[in-house]
């Protein structure tokens, strides 16, 4: 079966991943959308959180699974037995970024190929971190998130304090 898999953070899932994520979707018969952990970055939102808000984007629509993964990227995709990966580029240190990623998950997983889609230009200021930043301050982010991403993150950030 054709299927990819678009690995993320996605702390929150933004219109740009979605974007990616659809687009994806006229390509491929199967997108497997997998959250994972990434040390580097310290999520507002828990795993759980994650999977939950693109369940229920996805709902309904068919092709598309959600998953989780507190491993590496490559492992659950050899478990899958999937052999190709799918991520966006936005900018140049997006692919220095990508370019030494792919370089490491093809030396563990030689049959697995990382496939890239740059962003379209009206994503290309999009990012996790900006969102939280623009609500966190109480600016306006509905062109940048689906309501009910916007609604989570503004409940989780009252919840914060
Ligand atoms: P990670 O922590 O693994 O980089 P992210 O959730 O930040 O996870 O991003 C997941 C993927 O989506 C990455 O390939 C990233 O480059 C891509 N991405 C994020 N924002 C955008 C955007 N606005 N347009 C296109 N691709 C994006």
């Amino acid at each position: 079966m054709n299927t990819v898999i678009c690995p993320g953070t996605f702390d929150p899932p933004t219109n740009g991943h979605l974007n990616i994520i659809e687009r994806a979707m006229q390509i491929f018969e199967r997108v497997i959308v997998l959250v994972a952990g990434n040390a580097a970055k310290q999520p507002l939102l828990t795993t759980d959180e994650r999977v939950a808000l693109l369940c229920a984007l996805y709902r309904d629509r068919r092709g598309i699974e959600i998953d989780r993964t507190d491993g590496l990227i490559v492992t659950y995709a050899q478990r899958r037995q999937v052999r190709t990966l799918l991520r966006g580029i936005r900018n140049m240190s997006d692919y220095e970024f990508e370019f030494q990623m792919a370089l490491a998950n093809k030396a563990m997983y030689p049959g697995c190929e990382t496939l890239f889609l740059m962003t379209e230009g009206r994503y290309s200021h999009l990012s996790s971190g900006i969102i939280k930043e623009v609500i966190r301050h109480g600016g306006q982010a509905s062109e940048m998130v689906h309501p009910l991403v916007e609604a989570a993150l503004r409940k989780k950030l009252r919840q914060e304090g």
